[in-house]
C-alpha cells in the first residue's frame, strides 16, 4: 500500500497522510472521558500530534461525551493531565457535546429527508435482523410518523425510551456497518457537563463524521479495528452533506498479558484488584510512569512502531530494553542487601572507627550526584553471597578493595552465618571472580520493601470471547525486605536509581522519618523473560 510505513534507520517513520497538503491538515484525538489513558490511547494521540505537526497542521483535542453513563468528570481531568505528561498539546480543546443541539437538528433533517427513521425494534432481536439482512417493520414509516416518535424520544416519554433513530442506507451491503446503523439512543442518565438537557444521545457512528467535517478535520486517525466501519463514515457524511474527510487507519496496539479495556480496567478499580487507576500493574499512562517507564522511552517506542497497519501484539519487554537505555547511562546506583539471612562479614583489620567517603551516585555521570560511603571493620552481605564464597578466595568489595576470605561459619543446617575475612585493598580487582556489594555495620541503613510485579493476567493473547476474570493472576505483587544505604534516607518519589547488582527500581514511597519501610518498584529491564 502506498501509506505503508517505511522505518528509517532512527527509529522514525516516515508515511504520507493521502491528500495531505503542508499548513492544511487537522487531525484529531478523541477519547472518550470513561478511563485513564492507557498506552493504545498514548500511541493514538503521539500519532496525531506527529502528523499535525509534520504537516504543520493543526490538533484538537475532543472529549468524545456522548454516553452520559460512562463519563465522569474525574476522567476528563486524568486526560488532560495524562496528555500534558505526553507533552501532547491540541491547538484546541472541544467536546462532542458542544455540538448536541446541532447534532439534533441533523438527525431531524436527515428523518425529514427520508435518509434515517425510528425504529422501536428489541436490540436482540435488530441484532439477528442485522445479521440476516431483514429490513425493519419501521423501515417504511411515513416521515411524519418518525418525526412523532423522534418527539417522543426527545421527551424522554414511555414511548420513546422504546425507539432509537437509525439511518436508512443498505440492509442488503456484505459490509454490516452499513445496515441501517443506530444514530441517537435514549439514555435518562444525567450528562457530566449539560446535565439532564437531553433523554437522547447521539452514537460514535452519528457525532464522529458530523463533528470532524465541522470542525475541519482533514485526517480522522483511527485504530484498525474501525476499518470496516471506514464505508458507513463516509456515507454518513455523504448523506448529511458534509465536507468529506479522510480516514486513515493505524494499527491498534496490543500487548501480551495485557487488558487495554476501559470498562476491564475499570472492573479491576471496583474490585479492588488493583489501588486504582494508577496502579503500576495497569497499562495506564500514569500507572507504566509509575513502574518506571520514561516519557521519552514511551515516544521513541511508538513512534519506531509507526503507522505500521498490522495489528501487532507487543511484547513489553521491547518497550523496557529502550527505557534501559535510557535510564542506565543517568541513573544513580546505590546498594542494599536482602533481609533475610543476610550475613556479617568480620574483616580482622578493618577500621577501627568508621570512617566517610563522599563518591559519585554514577561513576560515568556527575550530574547524577554524590552520596556517602560508610567504611565499618564489619560489614552485611547478601545471604547468596555468603554463599557463593569460599574459605581462602580473594574476592572484591565494591568501591572499597580486595579482600579475603579466612573462615566460613555455618550452623548445623551447614546455612552460612558469619564470616572471616582480611581485607587486602592492594590487591587487584582484575584477579577476582566474585565482586560485591555490601552494607555498613553500623551506619543508619534504611529499611527497604523492594516490590515485583507480575502481569494482571495469565493468558498471553486474550480473544474475544475469553472471560478475563477466569484468567486472572493469583499473584502480581512480591514484596521482600532489604537494608538500603544511608544516602537513600533522600530519595524523592518518582526517582529512578539502580541498585548495584539487583536492577533498576522507581521509588514509590519516600523515606517519612518513621520508621517504615521505602518503597522500592522493580522496574523490568527487557531481560526478565516471562516463563
Ligand atoms: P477502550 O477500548 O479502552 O475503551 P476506546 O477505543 O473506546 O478504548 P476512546 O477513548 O474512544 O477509547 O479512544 C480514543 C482514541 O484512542 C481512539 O482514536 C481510539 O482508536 C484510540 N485507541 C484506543 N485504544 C487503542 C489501542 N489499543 N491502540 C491504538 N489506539 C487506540
Ligand atoms: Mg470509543
Ligand atoms: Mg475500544
Amino acid at each position: 500500500a502506498p501509506d505503508e510505513a517505511k522505518e528509517k534507520v532512527d527509529g522514525s517513520f516516515e508515511v504520507d497522510l493521502p491528500g495531505a497538503e503542508m499548513g492544511k491538515v487537522c487531525t484529531r484525538f478523541p477519547p472518550e472521558p470513561s478511563g485513564y489513558l492507557h498506552i493504545g490511547h498514548a500511541k493514538a494521540a503521539l500519532l496525531n500530534q506527529f502528523f499535525a505537526q509534520k504537516y504543520k497542521g493543526r490538533l484538537i483535542i475532543r472529549f468524545d461525551d456522548t454516553n452520559p453513563a460512562k463519563e465522569k468528570d474525574e476522567f476528563v481531568e486524568s486526560i488532560l493531565h495524562d496528555l500534558e505528561t505526553l507533552g501532547v498539546k491540541g491547538d484546541v480543546i472541544t467536546y462532542t457535546s458542544d455540538y448536541f443541539p446541532q447534532l439534533m437538528e441533523m438527525c431531524e433533517k436527515l428523518i425529514k429527508e427520508g435518509k434515517a427513521y425510528v425504529d422501536d425494534t428489541e436490540r436482540e432481536q435488530m441484532q439477528t435482523e442485522r445479521k440476516a439482512m431483514i429490513e425493519s417493520k419501521c423501515r417504511n414509516q411515513s416521515v411524519e410518523e418518525n418525526l412523532i416518535l423522534w418527539k417522543e424520544m426527545i421527551a424522554g416519554s414511555p414511548r420513546g425510551v422504546q425507539c432509537c433513530v437509525r439511518a436508512k442506507m443498505d440492509m442488503s451491503n456484505p459490509n454490516a456497518s452499513l445496515r441501517d446503523p443506530v444514530y441517537y439512543r435514549c439514555n435518562p442518565a444525567p450528562h457530566l457537563r449539560v446535565g439532564s438537557k437531553y433523554k437522547v444521545y447521539p452514537t460514535y457512528d452519528f457525532a464522529c463524521p458530523y463533528v470532524d467535517s465541522i470542525e475541519g478535520v482533514t485526517h480522522a486517525l483511527r485504530s484498525s479495528e474501525y476499518h470496516d466501519r471506514n464505508d458507513q463514515y463516509y456515507r454518513v457524511l455523504e448523506d448529511m452533506q458534509l465536507r468529506k474527510v479522510h480516514v486513515w487507519d493505524f494499527s491498534r496496539l496490543n500487548f501480551v498479558y495485557t487488558l487495554l479495556s476501559k470498562r476491564k480496567l475499570q472492573w479491576f478499580v471496583d474490585n479492588g484488584r488493583v489501588e486504582g487507576w494508577n496502579d503500576p500493574r495497569f497499562p495506564t499512562v500514569q500507572g507504566i510512569i509509575r513502574r518506571g517507564l520514561t516519557i521519552e522511552a514511551l515516544k521513541q517506542f511508538i513512534l519506531s512502531q509507526g503507522a505500521s497497519k498490522n495489528l501487532n501484539l507487543m511484547e513489553w519487554d521491547k518497550l523496557w530494553t529502550i527505557n534501559k537505555k535510557i535510564i542506565d547511562p543517568i541513573c544513580p546506583r546505590h546498594t542494599a542487601v536482602l533481609s533475610e539471612g543476610k550475613v556479617l562479614l568480620d574483616l580482622s583489620n578493618g577500621p577501627e572507627t568508621p570512617f566517610t567517603r563522599v563518591i559519585l551516585r554514577h561513576k560515568k555521570y556527575e550530574p547524577a550526584g554524590k552520596k556517602a560511603s560508610v567504611f565499618t571493620k564489619r560489614i552485611w552481605l547478601d545471604h547468596a553471597d555468603a554463599t557463593a564464597v569460599s574459605e581462602g578466595e580473594e574476592v572484591t568489595l565494591m568501591d572499597w578493595g580486595n579482600c579475603f576470605i579466612r573462615k566460613v561459619e555455618r550452623d548445623q543446617y551447614g546455612l552460612v552465618t558469619r564470616l572471616q575475612g582480611e581485607l587486602h585493598v592492594e590487591g587487584s580487582v582484575k584477579t577476582t571472580k566474585l565482586k560485591l556489594t555490601w552494607l555498613p555495620e553500623f551506619s543508619e541503613l534504611v529499611p527497604v520493601t523492594l516490590v515485583d510485579l507480575d502481569h494482571l493476567i495469565v493468558k498471553k493473547k486474550l480473544e474475544e470471547n475469553d472471560d478475563f476474570v477466569s484468567v486472572l493472576n493469583p499473584v502480581t505483587r512480591i514484596e521482600t525486605s532489604a537494608l538500603g544505604d544511608s544516602n537513600m534516607r533522600n530519595l524523592q518519589r518518582g526517582e529512578i536509581i539502580q541498585l548495584e547488582r539487583k536492577g533498576y527500581y522507581i521509588c514509590d514511597v519516600p523515606f517519612l522519618r518513621s520508621s517504615k519501610p521505602i518503597v522500592l518498584i522493580s522496574i523490568p529491564d527487557g531481560r526478565q523473560q516471562k516463563p
